[in-house]
């Protein structure tokens, strides 16, 4: 059996995330792990913690560092985590859960952090294409600038620990795969 592949990835919404995590659990056999997803699953089973959850959420916040780090803690130490490995998306938002990431996987450290990178420009003509009812210029505008308030001092932290490495997102599906494979395959 393989060692286990321990990998996070970043990149602004409409940056084809989603579709490239499908591309890495394919090619890697990794766990995608989406807090997100998880929050939302909360919120839709309308669990303790999706109840909590629901009002940061929903206010565009974010949802506390004990109860996230909480969750991943409990979801990476689960069988397919440790076997296959994971690609976390979503965690670590603040440099706080990124220590914690740290500590809980030991000496288990990260193979890489990547960050696809897509313009500002074109994700916002993609969210403005897919025409959801809070993509209006505004809404867009907000949440690609909470991005950069949110997740540059997190994607620095990585970078200062030499775990980053920035693939550019803007391309065919396909081209931008394999420009992922290729340089999480280069820190394996
Ligand atoms: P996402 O789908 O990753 O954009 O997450 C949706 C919402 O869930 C975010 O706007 C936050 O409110 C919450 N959330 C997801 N991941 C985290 C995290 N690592 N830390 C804090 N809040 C989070």
């Amino acid at each position: 059996m393989s060692n286990p592949i321990r990998l996070v990835i970043f990149g602004r919404q409409g940056a084809g995330k989603g579709t490239q995590c499908a591309r890495l659990v394919e090619r890697f056999g990794v766990a995608h792990i989406s807090t997100g997803d998880m929050l939302r699953g909360a919120v839709a089973e309308g669990t303790e913690l999706g109840l909590k959850a629901k009002a940061v959420m929903d206010a565009g916040d974010l949802v506390g560092d004990d109860i996230m780090v909480g969750i991943v803690r409990e979801r990476l130490a689960q069988d397919d985590a440790q076997t296959a490995g994971f690609v976390l998306d979503g965690f670590p938002r603040t440099t706080a859960q990124a220590e914690a990431l740290t500590l809980i996987l030991g000496d288990d450290s990260l193979h890489a952090v990547v960050d696809l990178d897509v313009p500002i420009e074109e994700v916002t003509v993609r969210m403005k294409a897919r025409g959801r009812d809070d993509d209006t210029d505004e809404g867009i505008a907000r949440r690609l600038e909470l991005y950069e308030q949110e997740t540059r001092p997190v994607l620095d932290w990585f970078a200062s620990r030499d775990l980053l490495v920035t693939v550019d997102g803007f391309d065919e599906e396909a081209v931008v795969s394999e420009r992922l494979f290729a340089a999480i395959d280069d820190r394996l």
